[in-house]
Order: C-alpha cells, then sequence, then structure tokens
C-alpha cells in the first residue's frame, strides 16, 4: 500500500542538493523507483519525452495563470492544433476560451458534450429529459480531426474519465466540474473544515 497523501515527511520533494540526506519512511517508494531506471520511463518514447521535458519545464513558473500555461506548454511541445471538449453548461466559457486560443495562434476543434443528441435514457439514467453526455464521441471527433492536445473544461466525473481514455492526444484538465463550488472542488476543504472526519456520502 502506498500512503503518500498520508506522510508527514515528504523526503522525496526535499532539494537535491541534500543528496541521500533526506528522511524517507519505512515503505517509501522513492526507496524502490530510486533501484530502477526512473528517466528511462520519459526518454524511451519521443512523444512522451517532448511532454516530460515540456511540462518540467514550463510548471516552476508560478506567475502563469492555467490558460496561459496551456498555452504555453503546447507551444513548447510544438502543438499548434488544439482540441477543447466542453461541457454544455460552460458554453460561454467555451467560447471564450476558444477566442483566446485561436487569438493566440492556434487551430482549434472544439466538441460539445451534448454532441450527438442522443437519449441518455438508452443508457438506464433518468434522471433529466436533457440529452446525455457523449465524452466517447467527443473523443473520436477531436481525433478524427487530429487535434494534438486535447483541453477538457468542465466535464463531468466520469465523463471526463471516458473522454481521456478515449482521446487520442494527450489530454490536459483547465477546469473541472463541481455544480456547489463553482467549478473549484477543493473549495470544499476550505468550507467544511471537518469533512476529513464526516462522511459526505
Ligand atoms: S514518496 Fe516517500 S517521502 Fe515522498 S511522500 Fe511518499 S512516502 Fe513520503
Amino acid at each position: 500500500m502506498w500512503f503518500c497523501a498520508q506522510c508527514q515527511v515528504k523526503g522525496c520533494s526535499k532539494p537535491l542538493a541534500l543528496g541521500d540526506n533526506v528522511v524517507l519512511p519505512k515503505g517509501c517508494p522513492t526507496l524502490k523507483l530510486r533501484e530502477g531506471d526512473i528517466i528511462g520511463k520519459y526518454t524511451s518514447d519521443p512523444e512522451e519525452f517532448n511532454l516530460a521535458r515540456c511540462s518540467a519545464i514550463c510548471s516552476p513558473d508560478h506567475t502563469e495563470h492555467r490558460l496561459a500555461k496551456t498555452m504555453r506548454f503546447a507551444k513548447m511541445c510544438g502543438f499548434d492544433h488544439l482540441g477543447l471538449a466542453f461541457c454544455n453548461t460552460l458554453s460561454k466559457e467555451a467560447e471564450a476560451v476558444a477566442a483566446v486560443l485561436v487569438k493566440n495562434g492556434f487551430k482549434l476543434d472544439s466538441a460539445n458534450c451534448k454532441v450527438g443528441r442522443e437519449n441518455r435514457e438508452k443508457l438506464g439514467a433518468y434522471t433529466s429529459k436533457n440529452p446525455m453526455c457523449n465524452p466517447i464521441c467527443q473523443a473520436e471527433l477531436l481525433n478524427e480531426a487530429g487535434t494534438q492536445l486535447n483541453i477538457v473544461l468542465g466535464l463531468c466525473v466520469g465523463h471526463d474519465s471516458l473522454f481521456i481514455k478515449h482521446s487520442k492526444a494527450p489530454v490536459t484538465v483547465l477546469a473541472c466540474k463541481d455544480h456547489v463550488y463553482d467549478n473549484a472542488p477543493l473549495r470544499v476543504l476550505e468550507e467544511c473544515e471537518d469533512c476529513a472526519f464526516r462522511e459526505l456520502l
């Protein structure tokens, strides 16, 4: 069992200048991983090396908002054709994001979650009269368009799982859906200080 979320020392994150002088708890996965070839996992595939290298360069800059960083990352990777898979409830935001991406020189294909206008009752869901969300077809449309990086904007839990599973291009998430906390799911931790001690379901 891996227990990084509960680890109180986080020795793996300490500066490299400390060498081996860091505390790693018993059973720490770093002890196991350091026996193998970590970098080889990133260098054996040129596409993955490109993603890893560009994200390693982009991520330390904490002055950029996520939309700017997404574009910087895409440009650094050499991607000029992006996909946008968005939730219909965020149509206005999707239009605005699309305008920014196009203004910044990207070719863009976008797909609404309701694309196909299929009946959700066929999936055994009777909770709404609205068409079902269709993440597999969103992914297939962007695959067909040949996008190089797909951006998820507000897809629901589970729909995002299916979209990511079916997307041929790598996927990055610009925003994730939370109807209660205005698409900022971690706010639940601020507004519910004792939630770690409660069952939320
Ligand atoms: S890798 Fe080891 S040191 Fe780092 S958080 Fe996990 S258990 Fe802690």
